[in-house]
């Protein structure tokens, strides 16, 4: 297999071996094959489990039943077993009276007397049908008649109210099959047919390690510019989830040795071993030199054509899979995903994934890299014709995409954009679309939060989309929402977000949000001056940074008008949050910016009002009347959202 590969590392010296890097990138689809092809087939050794023991595994055999179940005909009801001919003539006018015979099945008890032509006998739910009796009576439907009789009012169908012996499961009859993934339905099942020990495909054994002298274990204190090790868990979860026996083996720093040897104590005791990390053009990227050297034939692709996950590596050491993820959480997630949960279930013993998809339409384009396939988060909301799936993704390093996304859109390879109005298939993350109740589509603010946390409390699913406010006011236009948050300026008339509504939305008061600079207190720079003196004094210290905003935030207006023409040093760095601007600030990357004040508190630092901004909502008028509306509409008016915004520093509108 090793020979036809450019790709692979040689033991070669250090550069020469990291220029060697992604001169073969292949497709998806080469890679899965070769990496298959190098791993399988394989034989999938297995192990007998006791019931409570076999739950998550996969069953190694078909299970067939090897008694009745129930094991005799059994009564569905607390009533009488009776014979269906006596009630031929029963009716309101009519009763039949039945003997009753001198015995009672309970649960548990044999019949000893047979039901004769006349009797009947009483009968628990679970009891044994007696010989004789074809039909059950419900004890509702009958009346004592004297101490040792019952009277009936209505016929009995021959069988009614029997469950008949085998009529569950039959002897020889395949009750579960091969592959199953074990679960509280087949433990029940197979109790039910007396087997106590099931043969399932052994669990694989995947070590999990991460890489990387930044990562600090979650629980641990976060030292400066280091960040938490989000990888070793996620796959740590989403190797359990799939069949496999995790084994998370910590983080280990960017050194070959330690790697190396941290490495082969993983391959020695486990089917196989997962990093993640260290895969891109760093100086401190060695997990794929030290693979050429733990087994035939090694590398098997390093560099793939996806987006997110261009770096990654597959690799098969002596019949083990090895795979370096990509570093960046979601890149990780998604072709572990992808790659290697199809690699894992065959291992496991267990089916391909089953992903619940539905088809869903785009809203907006979505460009895409030629070449690279590739996987866009979305969320989904419901519009006029069916499911409207919006682009969710912050990039590659964002994790949070994932809580607020629904699943997934693939975009082929060989597509360079999905046009606005594509109809896509999205691979749901979990079983069901949950449509929310309540869609806002605009601008974020955090204290949006502090609303719907009331709405959520009361069972009501929000969807907050964050697109800036002209992509709210697009998607309220376009009926894809409730409200749409928005704080825009109108240069003409000089006020906020009412020149900005169309016919079919009106405008619901937010809140005010004060606009202002900030820096870190205590700079006598700064302190004690008002916005325009803080701005000239800025200017006059060439080792003072600023911080800007992304063109088209409403605060870039407000600094571009500060600075006139001018361009001091910071000028171009221009992060796009609120909150990016404090950080900045905060950490000495920069000693002044444009923030609100919320968010300047919240980093403690000072802070010198220049405007007020409003944020209004844009609500789709047709929709008024929904009740997940109202609530929005109560809880933005009352009492506790209310103290809620003016304590974090929103002035209530
Ligand atoms: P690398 O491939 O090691 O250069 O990593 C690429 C990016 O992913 C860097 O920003 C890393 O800090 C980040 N990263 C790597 N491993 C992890 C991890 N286990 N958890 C979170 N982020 C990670
Ligand atoms: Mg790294």
């Amino acid at each position: 297999m090793g020979s036809d590969m450019t790709n692979a590392p040689s033991a070669k010296g250090r550069d020469s071996v990291d220029q060697d890097q992604f001169l073969t990138i292949l497709s998806r689809e080469e890679a899965i094959a070769r990496f298959e092809a190098a791993l399988f087939p394989r034989e999938i050794s297995s192990e007998p489990r006791r019931l409570s023991e076999a739950i998550g595994c996969a069953l190694a055999a078909d299970i067939v039943a090897s008694i009745d179940v129930p094991p005799f005909d059994r009564s569905n009801v607390d009533g009488f077993a009776i014979r269906s001919a006596d009630l031929a003539s029963a009716g309101e006018a009519t009763p039949v009276r039945l003997m009753l015979n001198d015995e009672v099945i309970a649960c548990g008890t044999a019949p000893t007397r047979p039901v004769l032509s006349g009797t009947a006998t009483a009968i628990a739910t679970g009891g044994p049908v007696p010989r004789g009796a074809d039909a059950i009576v419900m004890i509702e439907h009958t009346q004592p008649a004297g101490p040792r009789a019952i009277e009936i009012r209505r016929a009995a169908s021959p069988g009614q109210f029997v469950s008949y012996a085998g009529s569950d499961i039959a002897p020889g009859e395949a009750l579960l099959r091969a592959g199953t993934m074990i679960g509280s339905r087949e433990i029940g099942m197979l109790a039910a047919c007396g087997i106590a020990q099931v043969l399932v495909a052994r669990r694989p054994r995947v070590a999990v390690i991460s890489t990387g002298d930044e990562l600090v274990q979650p629980g641990e204190l976060l030292r400066p510019a280091a960040i938490y090790d989000t990888n070793g868990a996620i796959v740590a979860a989403a190797v359990s989830e799939n069949g496999g026996e995790a084994a998370f083996l910590g983080a280990i720093a960017d050194d070959e040795e330690q790697l190396e040897a941290a490495m082969r104590r993983a391959l020695a005791t486990s089917d196989m071993l997962v990093l993640s990390g260290g895969t891109s053009k760093g100086a401190g990227d060695v997990s794929h030199r030290i693979i050429a050297r733990l087994g035939q034939p090694g590398i098997i692709a390093h560099g793939v054509a996806l987006k997110p996950g261009k770096p990654l590596c597959l690799a098969v050491c002596d019949g083990k899979p090895v795979v370096i993820l990509p570093g960046f959480p979601t890149s990780a997630m998604f072709t572990f995903h992808d790659i290697v949960v199809p690699v894992l279930r065959r291992m496991a013993g267990l089916p391909p994934r089953a992903d619940a998809k539905v088809t869903a339409k785009i809203p907006v384009r979505i460009a895409s890299e030629l070449g690279r396939t590739e996987f866009v988060m979305v969320s989904l909301v419901e519009g006029d014709g069916g499911l409207i799936a919006y682009p969710s993704g912050k990039g590659s390093g964002a994790i949070t995409s994932f809580a607020q996304a629904d699943g997934f859109l693939r975009i082929d390879a060989l597509a360079d954009q999905l046009t606005a109005g594509t109809e896509a298939e999205v691979t749901l993350f979990t079983p069901h679309v949950r449509v929310p109740d309540l869609v806002i589509v605009g601008s974020h603010c955090t204290g949006l939060d502090l609303v719907t946390a009331q709405l959520s409390r009361a069972g009501i699913v929000v969807r907050s989309i964050a697109v800036g406010s002209l992509g709210g006011l697009a998607a309220a236009k376009r009926d894809e929402c409730d409200f749409a948050p928005i704080h825009l300026f109108d240069e003409k008339s000089e006020s906020y977000n009412t020149p900005f509504l169309g016919p079919g939305l009106a405008l619901v008061p937010g809140w005010r949000r004060m606009q202002g600079i900030v820096f870190r207190a205590g700079d006598a720079r700064f302190e004690g001056l008002d916005a325009q003196a803080a701005v000239r004094a800025a200017l006059a210290d060439p080792a003072c940074i600023m911080v800007n905003r992304n063109q088209g935030a409403g605060t870039r207006i407000l600094i571009d008008r500060l600075l006139g023409e001018a361009r001091p040093d910071g000028y171009w760095n221009q992060p796009r949050s609120h909150n990016a601007v404090a950080a900045a600030v905060a950490q000495h990357r920069a000693d002044w910016g444009m923030t609100i004040a919320p968010v300047a508190h919240a980093a403690g630092l000072g802070f010198i009002p220049v405007a007020e901004e409003h944020y209004d909502f844009a609500l789709v008028t047709a929709r008024k009347q929904r009740p997940a509306v109202q609530a929005f509409l109560a809880a933005l008016a009352s009492e506790e959202s209310r103290a809620a915004l003016a304590q974090v520093g929103f002035r209530v509108a």
